[in-house]
């Protein structure tokens, strides 16, 4: 595979971005490559500034689940920019995109748009604490919320792969509300709530682990979460970053039948665009300012041309339940497959997924949280991750994120990359 202009490209831009990229799990450090620079993309493929293309399985982190540059969502962007960028004022679309998502999802009452899951996240926090004039939060460990202070300790994702546990830069002082608990360890949240049970304004939680590889949460987990954050008079955030709009049309809650107070969402609500938003029931909601005290504010928020490109998408997923439908059939075609290879070739890796996510762990644990997560041997996945990358198939470029399937992904091409990775699995195995 011809690679020269990626690397030329790399080269430059290590010298002009930190790490020559703008989110470091781009960087292909951990895979031990340079990365490949993305010219253009069109339905599940990706070209390379040299030409080759690849089917992608990383969506652009999650955004694109109906496959990239899909011409009404262009078409609808073009019609927006025409009108103007921004105009830093209350827009019709805001309101649509509101009406849509509290239609979607039924413990939503009120929203606030945003621009990235970061931001989300730290807003719903600050709501969180508000509301309940309490200063403690639960996360979990392994799970990423985005890069705020609070929440930058055992994230998961890009840190985890960096081996770095948590950020510097990050004052001890930002972090000290932050408890922990490992990944669906029910008990430690129990003990925690023991300890520190009135001051605990919220727990946050990643609905399906998606940023320490694919971790599933066990039967009761989400259950007791809400249980427990109900007797406490805390609130349960779900970060539907990931999850949001991709599991079911109401996302976690509705797969698993769970309602949180505050939820939390980026990509997909975008359409491909930078784009966050935070919302749940009015009471809570009506802390935010202008009429309650949490400030919370967004030049670019509720921005007109990403307000087009993810109310298009969004439109499109609740018009079309047939999508989630076509979702978890090619989640069972891949992870299933995926798990039959394993099972012929004896293989001893684990293949979680839950829908579209998924993930194969090079380890003989199960994985259930992070700990686990971590038995995983990182450079028998390098070696995979290349070998996948040569022949064509764009999978994320570390263990610890999921594979994203789009509703543009077909029979074959799901049929194509299980034999691709036969192949390699074969001649390793051999
Ligand atoms: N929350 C979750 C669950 C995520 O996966 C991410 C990003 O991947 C974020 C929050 C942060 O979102 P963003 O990268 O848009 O800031």
């Amino acid at each position: 595979m011809e690679t020269t202009r990626s690397e030329q490209l790399f080269k430059k831009a290590v010298d002009l971005i930190p790490g020559g990229v703008n989110s470091p799990v781009r960087a292909f450090g951990n895979v031990g490559m340079t990365p490949r620079f993305i010219a253009s993309a069109s339905g599940v493929y990706l070209t390379d500034a040299d030409g080759n293309k690849y089917l992608d399985y990383v969506g652009s982190w999650g955004p694109m689940i109906l496959g990239h540059t899909r011409e009404d969502v262009l078409e609808k962007v073009f019609e927006a920019c025409k009108k103007g960028l921004s105009f830093g004022a209350a827009t019709e679309a805001e309101v649509e995109m509101a009406e849509l998502i509290c239609s979607m999802v039924p413990s939503i009452e009120m929203v606030r748009m945003v621009n990235s899951g970061t931001e989300a996240v730290m807003s719903a926090i600050r709501a969180a604490r508000g509301y309940t004039g309490r200063n403690k939060i639960i996360k979990f460990e392994g799970c990423y919320h985005g890069h705020s202070d609070a929440l930058l300790v055992k994230a998961g994702s890009g840190v985890m792969t960096a081996g770095v546990p948590d950020s510097s830069g990050v004052p001890a002082g930002a972090t000290e509300d932050t408890l922990l608990a490992p990944y669906n360890d029910l008990e430690a949240v129990e003990r925690l709530f023991d300890t520190w049970g009135s001051g605990i304004a919220a727990v946050i939680v990643e609905p399906v682990g998606a940023n320490m590889g694919v971790v599933p949460p066990k039967k009761d987990f989400l259950e007791g979460l809400r249980r427990l954050c109900t007797e406490n008079g805390s609130l349960l955030i779900f970060d539907e970053v990931i999850t949001g709009f991709r599991l079911a049309r109401g996302g976690a809650q509705e797969y698993f039948g769970i309602q949180a107070d505050l939820t939390t969402y980026g990509k997909i609500i975008g359409g491909g665009m930078p784009v966050g938003a935070y919302g749940g029931r009015r009471d809570i909601m009506e802390v935010v300012s202008p009429v309650g005290q949490v400030y919370q504010a967004g030049t670019l928020s509720g921005n007109p041309v990403a307000m087009a490109a993810g109310l298009t998408q969004l439109r499109y997923l609740n018009a079309h339940p047939e999508v989630y439908t076509h979702l978890e059939a090619l989640g069972e075609r891949l992870y299933g497959g995926m798990e039959k290879l394993c099972q012929e070739l004896k293989l001893p890796y684990q293949i979680n997924h839950v829908g579209s996510l998924g993930c194969m762990f090079f380890t003989e644990q199960p994985v259930v949280d992070y700990t686990s997560a971590k038995s995983s041997d990182t450079k028998a996945f390098a070696a995979y991750f290349r070998y996948m990358l040569d022949h064509g198939i764009y999978l994320a470029s570390s263990q610890f994120e999921a594979m994203f399937l789009s509703d543009a992904h077909t029979d074959e091409q799901v049929d194509e990359t299980l034999s691709i990775m036969r192949n390699y699995f074969e001649k390793t195995v051999q």
